[in-house]
């Protein structure tokens, strides 16, 4: 021991990864012993900021006159377990990333701050209520209704799962929109609810919480800790407490729910697994899926990954048997499955992007009094503007993208960076007036339909429509109700929304996603299409599915259409495995920009060398330096090196040697860069 006692080795919230040394705070702990995972508030530089103790140490290497003590001991005891603690540190040396940030990531926004958690409020959250009735939930009538009879299908995935709690066994339950897939997580439910156990939900985005709580809420008479960011700190900070310490059986939350403490944890679900919603995109950039299953194992539960379109990844480990794979092949209930057509759009005058069929098809549709739905993934009014005097084409200045144009805002909008202008009323260049808007956006599609079909009520659904808060729950709700004929709307529609009456969905522009620069981009196109597919006909009535294309003859659209999602994925992983690509490798994703693209790319070709020299390197692909698809976005230019191995392991073991050099490398201060593990967007 040093003459000045113990060393605290703490994980600094800080983008540093290494481990701090501190002097103990002057003031002691009450009535403990300092351990690991206890929170602190610490002098750093010239600001103050939480830090985690992780290491009690004898010694330290930091020379005395810099040594500090931490400021106070935040709680007394720490807000995680051992095992809570373990996965953390796994999470933080998996995605290459400081323990610290890690750490932070997992803490309510509140708890990022010195608020001790004896202040957290769960009494005033009603918390304390719902604990006492808990316990015996099922005996007290808590269960407020039954459910509906199973089928076989449900009932034998039901039976096969339950036989898995109490141990590690990963599930693929795949099942069409609208099979009862989450009638079996109720069921499930009800079993940890009877058990006095705790169960994580995982759904991919904010807007699926409240129609997830909504038939949680009809079956159990239990309060619901509910975990995304869309709430006010205290709540969440008062529901993730109410989980940590086990009165919270139910637990349901997006991505970083995943970090939950949970004492009592005995079931996981994630459902739409194939969502890449679970992937992080900026920070620590992990995928909550892929950490829910390595949890389930950790804790020796059940993790249940639900999907009418499980991910490709996901195929593959249940063809390999590390998932068992269980089918809910029909739809529950009476509904029957849409009809699914190809409208060849190559040789047709389109009016405002409408085929005179589907216009045939939706005016049908209209007489008839039934619902439709149209989609579109393209917000604004158009996406390009140009000037047919001279050809110029506006573009956005940061980025190498093209602006759209918003009619109703009138400004041109960089969907990429943010940046907006006024539209000019005549062209920069040549001053000609004559500027024509092409390509289309929803906005222009709610225009046309509005002409097309006077005095009919139309809603449309996308970002612009919906950035004002519980606008999207009002729009949804009454167009779940029927009330407007014609629902139109980008990929918000698309995911997990039920729209009882709609009986005609048409989807307008898939084609990108064939032809798309990233090798994902087809299976992303035919999980968008099954989910938006899904949509129609979900009670009673038939539903029918037509898809413009200009690619009708396209052998994954054509299998997709005509075998379904699942002879698509067959096809698809076949591809992949010929081009040796994920899930039949692994990859790592270095990516690095700068103000010159030049720099960035000479720090990753500087990087890929190190790689290169590097014992480990043998089994070890490096493809690239290459510029992103998207070279220059928000004044930075992007390049990327993509790292590539057989499998997981070897990409582990590499970066255990080269991450260290790679600090060293540290470029001219201006290139940034980032690694990302497992990464989900390669452009
Ligand atoms: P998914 O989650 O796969 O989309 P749901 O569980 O939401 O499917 O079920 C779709 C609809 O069918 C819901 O209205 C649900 O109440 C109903 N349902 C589920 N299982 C059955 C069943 N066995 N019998 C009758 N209706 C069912
Ligand atoms: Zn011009
Ligand atoms: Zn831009």
């Amino acid at each position: 021991m040093n003459r000045l006692g113990k060393v605290l080795q703490v994980a600094v919230v800080a983008p540093i990864d290494h481990l701090f040394d501190y002097l103990p705070p002057l003031q002691p702990l009450i009535n403990n012993e300092p351990v690991r995972g206890l929170r602190l508030w610490l002098p750093f530089g010239k600001r103050e900021c939480l830090g985690i103790l992780w290491n009690i140490a004898n010694n330290t290497e930091c020379p005395e006159d810099k040594l500090k003590p931490a400021l106070e001991w935040i709680d007394s005891k720490p807000l995680w377990s051992k095992e809570d603690l373990e996965l953390l540190a796994w999470t933080a040396q998996y995605y290459v990333y400081p323990l610290g940030e890690v750490l932070a990531t997992a803490l309510p926004t509140k708890l990022r701050r010195k608020t001790a958690i004896t202040q957290i409020a769960t009494a005033k959250q009603g918390w304390i209520e719902s604990c006492t009735t808990i316990p015996q939930v099922l005996k007290s009538g808590n269960l407020l209704n039954i459910g509906p009879k199973l089928n076989a299908d449900q009932d034998n995935a039901i039976t096969t799962i339950k036989a898995a709690f109490g141990k590690y066994q990963a599930f693929l339950l795949e099942g069409i929109t609208g099979s009862g897939k989450t009638e079996v997580y109720l069921r499930l439910l009800e079993h940890i609810l009877a058990q006095h156990a705790q169960a994580l939900i995982l759904v991919p985005e904010i807007g699926l919480t409240p129609q997830m709580q909504q038939r949680l809420l009809e079956r159990f008479n239990t309060k619901i800790a509910l975990l995304h960011s869309n709430r006010s700190e205290n709540t969440r900070a008062a529901d993730w407490q109410a989980a940590r310490t086990g009165v919270a059986s139910i637990v349901l939350g997006t991505r970083t729910a995943i970090f939950t403490p949970l004492p009592r944890l005995a079931l996981i679900i994630v459902d739409e697994e194939h969502d890449p919603s679970f992937k992080q995109h900026e920070g620590l950039l992990y995928s909550a899926r892929d950490i829910a299953v390595w949890r389930a194992w950790q804790r020796h539960c059940p993790v249940v990954l639900g999907s009418a379109t499980p991910s490709l990844e996901t195929v593959q480990n249940a063809i390999l048997n590390r998932y068992s794979k269980l089918e809910l092949p029909k739809r529950a209930g009476a509904a029957s499955s849409p009809k699914m057509d190809l409208i060849d759009i190559s040789a047709t005058k389109l009016q405002a992007g409408l085929s005179p069929a589907l216009i045939r098809l939706l005016k049908d549709n209209l007489e008839a009094k039934q619902q439709s739905l149209l989609f579109l993934n393209r917000r604004g009014y158009a996406p390009l503007l140009r000037c047919y005097n001279c050809g110029w084409t506006a573009e956005c200045e940061h980025c190498d993208a093209r602006l759209t144009t918003h009619q109703k805002l009138d400004i041109l909008w960089c969907h990429h960076c943010g940046t907006q202008q006024a539209t000019p009323k005549q062209c920069p260049k040549c001053q000609n007036t004559k500027l024509k808007f092409l390509g289309q956006g929803t906005e222009r599609l709610e225009q046309t339909l509005t002409k097309l079909f006077k005095d009919i009520s139309l809603v449309r659904i996308d970002r612009d429509t919906t950035s004002k808060k519980n606008v999207l729950e009002q729009l949804l709700k009454e167009s779940q109700a029927g009330i407007h004929p014609i629902i139109l709307g980008t990929q918000m529609l698309a995911k997990g929304h039920h729209f009882p009456a709609v009986t005609l969905v048409g989807i307008l522009d898939l084609d990108q996603g064939l032809y798309g620069s990233d090798y994902r981009a087809t299976e992303r196109m035919a999980q968008l299409l099954m989910q938006v597919a899904g949509r129609a006909g979900r009670v009673t009535k038939p539903g029918r599915v037509v898809i413009q294309t200009y690619h009708p003859e396209h052998i994954l659209l054509q299998t997709l259409i005509h075998k379904g999602y699942r002879a698509f994925a067959q096809l698809a992983l076949k591809e992949r495995h010929e081009a040796r690509l994920p899930p039949f490798t692994a990859q790592v994703l270095l990516r690095a920009d700068g103000t010159k693209l030049e720099t960035a790319m000479s720090f990753l070709t500087d990087a890929a060398n190190l790689g290169k020299e590097l014992p480990t390197h043998s089994k070890i692909e490096f493809w690239g330096p290459a510029p992103a698809i998207m070279a220059k976005l928000a004044k930075r230019y992007r390049a990327q090196l993509l790292i590539q191995a057989e499998n997981r392991n070897l990409i582990r073991k590499f970066l255990v040697d080269y991450v260290p050099k790679l600090r060293q490398l540290t470029p001219s201060s201006k290139v940034r860069w980032t690694l990302d593990v497992d990464p989900q967007e390669i452009s």
